[in-house]
């Protein structure tokens, strides 16, 4: 694909790319990428979408990149929120996947994880039973931009974050899913979520509050304690713990209860701090990481998050969320003001 020369723009614009090689089979409105030129991914998205929206989550993106850093290559895949369009959009995708990858097969299709409702992550690269895929990310987005919860800015950040814990492990150390799963702080096979998902959480509504949506945080981690909500507190006594929640676990309390878990592990170190544990995966694996950057085990802070927990009030509670936000939006203003 022809780089084209950018200058430096201090906002986020989209351009309509000119020349690629996908044009047969995919017109050139549905294919656009950030401007900002340390950011780079481009956006596929079904055509009835409109410029103000996708201008919407590309500015979440690159929110999200200036943020974590840049993670490429990046592919967006954005369908509207409709079966249709999402058939559509699975077929363009597999069209363009089976042109892009010379060993990429048909079959491969039905993991395409594109469809109504659906935002989620994919780290693709050769396995053994599925060879020849040019590795790269895709993020997969239900165009949502109009719900309060679960915008554009939430699940772009939520996705952007899963990509940025995958693209800290290293496949040629970590080989196998299951080794990848347990050093993403999931189990081997993968069934609890209350790391992976809880900081993803977390990013979502702290990234989302950063980019204006005011109280994201507080309100997405609020509905998961609140008994007409989520009411995941029921779940919590003497012997809870976060290992017990799984991806079906009620009302998602796996993702609410695992941003709570993380909310209270960076209210007591800092975002700098925990984004920093990520790079002690590779040479420590996660479970020795987590005790070298955050001086207890993961055991440790189990107890230490239930017990916290159980003897802390709801307004105590939002208390810390509220001071991790300040405390967060302060230690960034006084780095972009500090002499480089
Ligand atoms: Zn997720």
């Amino acid at each position: 694909m022809p780089q084209s020369v950018f200058t430096m723009l201090l906002t986020t614009v989209l351009s309509v790319t000119s020349v690629t090689d996908d044009t047969f089979l995919i017109k050139q409105s549905d294919f656009v990428k950030s401007r900002n030129p340390d950011c780079e991914a481009v956006l596929y998205h079904s055509p009835e979408i409109e410029s103000p929206v996708l201008r919407e989550y590309i500015e979440a993106y690159t929110f999200a990149c200036e943020y974590f850093g840049d993670i490429r290559t990046m592919e967006i895949w954005l369908t509207s929120n409709n079966e249709g369009a999402a058939a559509q959009l699975r077929q363009r995708w597999c069209d363009h996947r089976l042109r892009l990858d010379s060993s990429f097969r048909e079959s491969y299709c039905r993991d395409s994880q594109i469809g109504v409702y659906l935002n989620n992550y994919v780290h693709w690269f050769s396995v053994d039973w599925r060879p020849g895929i040019d590795e790269h990310h895709q993020v997969n987005l239900a165009d949502q931009h109009s719900l309060e919860s679960d915008g554009a800015e939430s699940t772009m950040a939520h996705e952007f974050f899963h990509a940025y814990q995958y693209s800290h492990l290293d496949l040629d150390i970590y080989q196998t899913w299951e080794s990848r799963d347990l050093n993403m702080g999931r189990s081997e096979d993968a069934s609890k979520p209350w790391h992976s998902e809880g900081s993803a959480s977390f990013f979502g509504g702290f990234l989302a509050e950063r980019m204006g949506i005011s109280g994201a945080l507080r309100n997405y981690l609020a509905y998961y304690i609140d008994s007409n909500g989520g009411n995941c507190q029921a779940l919590i006594d003497e012997a809870f713990s976060l290992w017990d929640l799984e991806f079906d676990t009620r009302n998602n309390c796996g993702y609410g209860l695992g941003a709570w878990a993380i909310t209270f592990l960076i209210s007591q170190h800092s975002i700098a701090s925990y984004l920093a544990f990520y790079d002690d995966l590779n040479p420590y694996g996660f479970f020795e990481a987590w005790s070298k950057n955050f001086g207890q085990t993961v055991d440790e802070f189990d107890v230490n998050f239930r017990e916290w927990f159980l003897t802390t009030s709801d307004d105590v509670k939002f208390e810390t969320v509220s001071a991790l936000v300040v405390s967060e939006q302060s230690e960034m203003l006084s780095q972009a003001m500090s002499p480089r």
